[in-house]
């Protein structure tokens, strides 16, 4: 008898249905994995508003790169080869490497030259079978050549999601950064991925300060209590001012993570960042162009980072949070909101952080009934 999965599909701009959807009979490289927690992440208000073009041409698409699950079903060889059997606990990255590339061989799966067109979890159109290719779904269809690793049997779904979402990116991005002992670190904008990168700045040994608006007041409460120093500010004060404010307070400011993607954030960050420190920008900037001062950069001798997303980081974010959960400290606190797949519209709202209530990360739960 045929199983069928439920899946939230994306049909056109503004429009999700839930569609039934059979799971295929496996491959001998393939697996099926059971979701039980899917992430949500703000930027996909933008593909489902239908602000990409290219993105609209490729429906139907099943939403959803941050997946945590269970191996449903597996072919014999993907069982041999992953070491993994029915009811195994997992996550699966969103991108996986040719392994054929000089990106790929370099790490840089993310920027494979032979995925130009950015298939991965999330991004592949349904028509491809066997059409279950994201996180918002009972199920997902995990290729031969998917990234996937194992989860502890202890640790909680939402503490494994934020772990190989937004723990992972942040432990990649300070890293960039340079965070470690003696480093002063300032993130800018506490939104999920910088409180992330705050989280794993404080981890290697930095000192962290956050800054954000007084609306991100709740956000910036939750990073204090993960060791931060934090900073609300006012719209509209001075990025000079400022400054002058933040270094009286912390001294200099070794790296800037510029995780607002606004101009304010990227003026202060100039401002801010000590001669010869560095800049790292890993927001998506809104607009997507805003000038520099090219000349500040020059004569601070500044350097600019932008790395892109978590290659090769997922083992050592889970790692990480299984140490910290077993010494008491949950990171699955993150996940403040979870919907059930019937509300993926409310959950990209919220987690755009544009209604009214103040998520810190928001999921998917596909046994969560309405
Ligand atoms: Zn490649």
């Amino acid at each position: 008898m045929t199983e069928f999965a439920r899946a939230v599909v994306f049909t056109a701009p503004e429009t999700f249905e839930i569609q039934d959807i059979p799971i295929a009979e496996v491959g001998p490289d393939d697996m099926f994995v059971a979701v039980e927690l899917g992430g949500v992440d703000g930027s996909e208000l933008h593909m489902f508003k239908g602000e990409l073009p290219w993105f609209n041409s490729r429906a139907p698409i099943v939403f959803g790169d941050e997946i945590v699950g269970r191996v449903h079903s597996i072919g014999m060889a993907a069982a041999a080869r992953r070491g993994l059997a029915v009811g195994d606990r997992v996550t699966i990255e969103a991108r996986w490497p040719c392994n054929d590339c000089r990106y790929c061989a370099s790490g840089q799966y993310y920027l494979c030259s032979r995925n130009v067109d950015g298939r991965g979890y999330g991004t592949i159109t349904a028509r491809e079978m066997p059409s279950l290719w994201g996180g918002y779904a009972t199920h997902v269809y995990v290729p031969k050549e998917a990234l996937v690793y194992a989860v502890p049997e202890d640790l909680p779904a939402k503490t494994a999601l934020v772990a190989c979402s937004t723990l992972a990116n942040g432990l990649t991005w300070s890293g960039v950064a340079g965070a470690g002992a003696g480093k002063v670190i300032a993130i800018i904008g506490p939104g999920p991925q910088g409180i992330g990168c705050a989280l794993a700045s404080v981890q290697a040994g930095a000192q962290v300060i956050v800054i954000g608006l007084a609306k991100d007041r709740e956000r910036l409460a939750f990073v204090e209590r993960y060791g931060a120093k934090t900073l609300a500010i006012a719209e509209g004060e001075s990025h000079i001012d400022l400054a002058k404010r933040i270094r009286h307070v912390f001294g200099e400011i070794d790296a800037v993570i510029e995780a607002a993607g606004y101009q304010p954030a990227k003026d202060l960050a100039l401002e801010l960042v000590r001669p010869t420190g560095t800049i790292v920008h890993v927001s998506i900037p809104t607009p997507i162009e805003q000038p520099l001062d090219w000349m500040k950069m020059l004569f601070k001798e500044i350097t600019l980072r932008c790395p892109v997303s978590h290659p090769n980081m997922v083992p050592t974010a889970i790692a990480l949070a299984h140490d910290m959960f077993k010494n008491g400290v949950d990171i699955g606190e993150f996940i403040s909101h979870v919907f059930p797949l019937e509300r993926a519209e409310d959950a990209i709202h919220a987690a755009s952080y544009r209604g009214d209530e103040v998520p810190i990360k928001v999921a998917l739960d596909p046994q969560m009934r309405v």
